[in-house]
């Protein structure tokens, strides 16, 4: 399977996020759940207008699971999902981004500012992950996709399996380093507490499994 490239400007900010020294790394986790809020918004919208598609209430969450074993961190929608296309275009190039406002080249030089002003989008996954992995299936789409990338070396897509619409993100948690630790991201207590912070507001129920300890 042919891996394709990250244009240019992606390039930057991926290096950037990869390679970030910024202290709130936990901020990708407002950023993820913002945009599955953003999906389902558009589904939302999209079953007031369309009598055949059928939503109910309770159809429209986002689900976050933990797993220590595979090391993944995974965000579930039940928003409007991504075509190939989408997937390609949304995620491969940050031209279509609303957050980048701020791509000014002096304004990337630094990249605290630019985080904490900013919503940085999609690509601040990759300050806590070194694998990400979106499964997307389209409204009105009988094809899932999967697009795949380790930030640094471009990305791949290819179809995959999915029931529902919406979509699924993985993140696969980098190692902890001497000077960094990332496994608190795959603690469920760490997580509740990252999105009582930020995504409190969020109109959607945010659905976590209890595990019991
Ligand atoms: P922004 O949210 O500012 O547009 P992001 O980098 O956060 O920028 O996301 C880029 C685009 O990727 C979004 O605009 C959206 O089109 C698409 N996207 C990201 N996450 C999802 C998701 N969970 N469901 C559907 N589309 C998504
Ligand atoms: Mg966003």
């Amino acid at each position: 399977m042919a891996k394709k490239q990250f244009q240019a400007e992606s390039k930057r900010l991926l290096e950037m996020m990869i390679n970030s020294i910024y202290t709130q790394k936990e901020i990708f986790l407002r950023e993820l759940i913002s945009n599955a809020s953003d999906a389902i918004d558009k589904m939302y919208y999209k079953a007031l207008t369309d009598e055949s598609i059928r939503f109910e209430k309770d159809d429209y969450y986002i689900k976050v699971e933990t797993n220590k074993d595979a090391r993944t961190l995974t965000l579930i929608d039940t928003g409007i999902g991504m075509t190939k296309d989408e997937l390609e275009s949304h995620l491969g190039t940050i031209a279509k981004s609303g957050s980048l406002a701020f791509k000014k080249e002096t304004e990337l030089k630094d990249g605290h500012d630019i985080i904490g002003q900013f919503g940085v989008g999609f690509y601040s996954a990759f300050m806590v992950a070194d694998r990400v992995t979106v499964i997307s299936k389209a409204l009105g789409s009988d094809e899932a996709y999967k697009w795949e990338s380790d930030g640094e070396d471009g990305y791949t897509i290819e179809p995959a399996e999915k029931e529902t619409f919406g979509t699924k993100i993985i993140l696969t948690i980098k190692e902890n380093t001497e000077d960094e630790s990332f496994d608190e991201y795959l603690e469920e207590y760490r997580i509740k507490a990252i999105i009582k912070k930020y995504s409190d507001f969020i109109r959607y129920p945010i659905k976590m499994d209890i595990t019991e300890r």
